[in-house]
């Protein structure tokens, strides 16, 4: 089941909610400072455990890592990092996709039935929106239309009237 939602992702009582993080994982602006902000210290202790592929990085871009969310109403905090936006000819829409993907198999492989995402990349990382929503909602489809997936609840968690307007026309 799909549900589109305008507001604060965390505030969101579900089993998992998506951080739009960078590579470091250890906070920034836009939703990953306010997610930093509610989960509270214990969310960036838990980030700084996990273990780096390289200097600098713990998480690539278009795949996810999941940590417990502390003070937050969700459970987990599922942290994915979305491409950042040139002129779509980079990857960028391969690496949004895979960022949608990868966080909804990690949701699956840790038992989550709810699992709310924020417009990835459409903020500080200059994805346009309507493409963006494209993307997250094909990805979604596909990941709900296979089997053992039908029982989820994605929410589209939209901070603005506009991504709202948006997912609702491709929803309808
Ligand atoms: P990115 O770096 O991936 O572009 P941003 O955090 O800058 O990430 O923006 C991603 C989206 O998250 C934007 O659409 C922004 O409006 C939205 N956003 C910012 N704060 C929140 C929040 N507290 N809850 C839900 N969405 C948020």
């Amino acid at each position: 089941m799909i549900k589109i939602i305008q507001g604060d992702i965390t505030t969101l009582a579900v089993d998992a909610i998506v951080n739009a993080a960078n590579q470091v994982m250890l906070g920034g602006g836009g939703v990953d400072g306010a997610i930093h902000r509610a989960a509270g210290r214990e969310l960036y202790e838990a980030c700084l455990k996990v273990p780096e592929v390289r200097p600098g990085v713990r998480c690539p871009t278009g795949e996810a890592r999941i940590t417990p969310g502390f003070r937050l109403p969700a459970k987990f905090v599922i942290h994915t990092v979305g491409p950042v936006y040139r002129d779509g000819l980079h990857g960028e829409p391969e690496k949004l996709a895979a960022c949608y993907r990868n966080s909804l198999a990690l949701a699956a492989e840790n038992g989550c039935k709810s699992i709310a995402f924020p417009c990835i990349s459409t903020g500080i990382y200059g994805y346009p929106k309507e493409e963006a929503a494209k993307i997250a909602v094909r990805e979604v489809r596909e990941f709900l239309a296979a089997k053992n997936a039908e029982e989820m609840e994605v929410i589209f968690c939209c901070f603005s009237a506009r991504d709202v307007a948006s997912y609702e026309k491709l929803l309808s």
